[in-house]
């Protein structure tokens, strides 16, 4: 049958053997799994082997791109890698955007799988006669020295994912970047990629995705466009951002709103150092900065980054960096040697205030500080690239400093699962965004509550909650177990749904930024679907699909041993916060939405224990039971289970915390 959408391909590579060959992508995995993310996590739990090193050639790497990637429609330059993730032990699911996964489908294929080790460093080269290189010339390298390397080899609309120094000395806070701009794998891809001597993967070809029903399809681009022109696009999420990641000194101070805003705010980076804005291929908005800095001490410098607001809040602000200028000098150096701004932020506060309670020695840090300057900052990202002295430990993560320091430094880290929260609660609340973090299979991570102005939920109300779950196909038995007899939303419940919806973006390949999402929703990504592949499906199937997607990345972690005592708040969320700016101590503790109490074990529970009642899961034990299994056609899936015995397994890590793999 011929496919459409698809390129009906899967190339496969074993760096061990050296061996490259290309199977046909089966039609049930495309029926029941759809696209990018949902065939990459059937394949995730097929091909990862239970309790192997992350950091071992067993480990796999299998990146996909979407049926929509290659086409017009709107931002859909999506992909996702899965693989076993040395900074957290989960499979994780990792996005990311720009031109790889247009171009990796132009050569032929949708779903690339990686897996052994090479002996010496290559880099893989993915067009109509895919070949393993040699990358001696490029070992050692930088990111952007990399990139611009292979474009000149491969001409520069070809796609480039790399790593940098990081992801080559196996740091776990290391990701690898495409086309210079977009990341690709917070939880240590890059370390991954290191292991296996892989510098690269560069893409390139002709072929045409093919389009099933070309007059739908044109109609459904040309409505889109036509919004998305008419539209204005939602930018000046500063304040929001701040109040959700501008807390500072390791999470214990409330940001000073007008004086970050002052000295690092939108107004500022845009005059001082955004010189213009790139896009995703297809993206009419673009959220990319292009960045130079016009004088002082980085005079000059050129940059690209996904967004610099971010960066400006955990460089400037909660490191400690001087200016906007130092920030984009930080920027540049963390793009560079590709690590992940986010994990870095929370690792480097964590062992800074490890160091201030006397944990970390004054040796240890070599008379440098390692936040409070740009030099200290500058110095701390060297050392953690190229594990120099406490560097080494640093680039192990959170876990890694609390194995080396002692169980009781637990409870001065925020993190979840291993990957630091992304998104801090108690100045706004437990939204789907904050709360998504921690039911993440992969660790700390918000991008699944991340949909539509749900984003920030404030002044949300039941009619704004129920047209959201209309456009998510949320079913209407669903949706009324959502409020309470005062409206009031269960964002528990809610938070499950945002999860399908997301899963149902990066299957297809639609970027979720919630400046985009606006012009989507579950009817017409279905719809999109179906004109695209010429597989007929309405939004409950698609809603169904992605339910089940879920549901195998889960049971992929499972397997692994994480349940629901791997879904907790982190303990510095139940602590109060400090208000240096009036001099006195804010008591802001963790509410839910409708400004409910969570600091207690009882309402976490509770809290808990209604998200897993709306996935049908255990509340027990927090994973998919049987039934639930075949409920949702997972059969095969669940008997495979049964036979690693995993849910007896899980039971024992509930009731005594040791997880054995065999
Ligand atoms: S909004 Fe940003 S990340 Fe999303 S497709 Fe456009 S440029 Fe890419």
């Amino acid at each position: 049958m011929k496919y459409y959408g698809y390129m009906g391909k899967i190339l496969w590579v074993n760096l061990t053997k050296k061996k490259i060959w290309e199977e046909n992508l089966s039609h049930s995995l495309v029926h029941k799994f759809i696209g990018d993310f949902g065939i990459g996590a059937k394949l995730a739990f097929d091909l990862i082997d239970t309790g192997i090193d992350p950091l071992s050639p067993e480990n796999f790497i299998i990146i996909g791109a979407g049926p929509l990637t290659g086409t017009s429609i709107p931002s859909s330059s999506r992909i996702h890698a899965f693989s076993k993730l040395p900074l957290t032990g989960t499979v994780g699911a990792c996005g990311g955007g720009m031109g790889f996964g247009a171009k990796m489908k132009y050569a032929g294929y949708d779903h690339i799988i990686i897996t052994g080790k090479s002996k010496t460093p290559v880099y893989l080269k993915v067009d109509e006669e895919p070949e393993i290189c040699d990358a001696t010339d490029l070992w050692g390298k930088d990111l952007f020295e990399t990139t611009d390397l292979l474009w000149t080899k491969y001409g520069p609309h070809s796609g480039v994912t790399a790593i940098g120094p990081a992801g080559e000395n196996q740091v776990k806070l290391s990701l690898t970047l495409i086309d210079k701009y977009s990341s690709l794998g917070k939880g240590g891809l890059g370390a991954v990629f290191g292991l296996k001597n892989l510098k690269a993967i560069v893409a390139h070809g002709h072929k045409g995705v093919q389009i099933a029903d070309p007059e739908r399809y044109h109609r459904l681009n040309n409505e889109i466009r036509k919004e998305m022109s008419q539209y204005p696009i939602q930018q000046g999420d500063w304040e929001p951002l701040l109040l959700l990641m501008g807390q500072t000194h390791n999470m214990r101070e409330t940001c000073d709103v007008e004086a970050a805003t002052k000295k690092f705010g939108p107004k500022t980076y845009e005059e001082k150092v955004i010189i213009g804005k790139a896009a995703c291929p297809s993206c009419l908005l673009g959220c990319r900065d292009n960045m130079k800095i016009k004088d002082g001490k980085y005079n000059d410098l050129q940059s690209y980054i996904a967004g610099i607001g971010g960066r400006t809040i955990l460089l400037g602000l909660r490191l400690g960096m001087e200016s906007v200028e130092s920030v984009v000098k930080g920027t540049d150096l963390i793009q560079r040697y590709g690590i992940d701004s986010h994990a870095l932020g929370g690792v480097v506060e964590f062992a800074q205030e490890l160091y201030e309670k006397g944990f970390i020695s004054e040796e240890e840090l070599n008379g440098t500080p390692l936040t409070g300057s740009d030099q200290a900052v500058l110095g701390t990202l060297k050392k953690i690239a190229y594990r120099e002295g406490v560097g080494d430990t640093l680039a192990d993560g959170v876990i890694g400093i609390i194995k080396k320091y002692g169980p009781e430094t637990e409870k001065y880290s925020c993190h979840i699962k291993g990957l630091d929260a992304q998104m801090e609660p108690r100045e706004i609340k437990v939204s789907p965004l904050v709360f998504s973090q921690v039911t993440n299979p992969r660790g700390g991570e918000a991008k699944p509550g991340m949909l539509d102005p749900l984003v920030f939920m404030q002044n949300v109300n039941r009619d704004f909650v129920e047209t959201f779950c209309e456009k998510a196909a949320i079913p209407k038995k669903n949706q009324q177990k959502m409020f309470n007899s005062k409206n009031q939303v269960n964002i528990a419940r809610l938070t499950r749904h945002t999860e399908d919806y997301y899963v149902a973006y990066s299957s297809l390949g639609i970027c979720m930024r919630h400046n985009i999402t606006p012009f989507y929703s579950m009817s017409r990504l279905a719809d999109l679907y179906s004109a695209v592949t010429g597989i007929n499906m309405s939004q409950t199937d698609l809603k169904d699909a992605s339910e089940r997607v879920w549901n195998i990345w889960k049971l992929s972690n499972m397997k692994n041993g994480y349940c629901r005592k791997d879904d907790r708040f982190p303990l510095r969320w139940s602590e109060e916060l400090i208000d240096r700016k009036d001099a006195k101590i804010k008591s802001i503790s963790l509410r839910d939405f409708n400004g409910k109490d969570l600091t207690n074990i009882q309402s976490e529970k509770k809290f808990m224990d209604d998200y897993y009642d709306e996935r049908g899961w255990s509340k027990e034990l927090g994973v998919p039971l049987p039934e639930k299994l075949i409920d949702i056609d997972l059969v095969q899936e669940g008997q495979k289970c049964k036979k690693l015995k995993c849910h007896k397994k899980i039971r024992q890590i509930m009731e005594n915390g040791d997880f054995d793999p065999n």
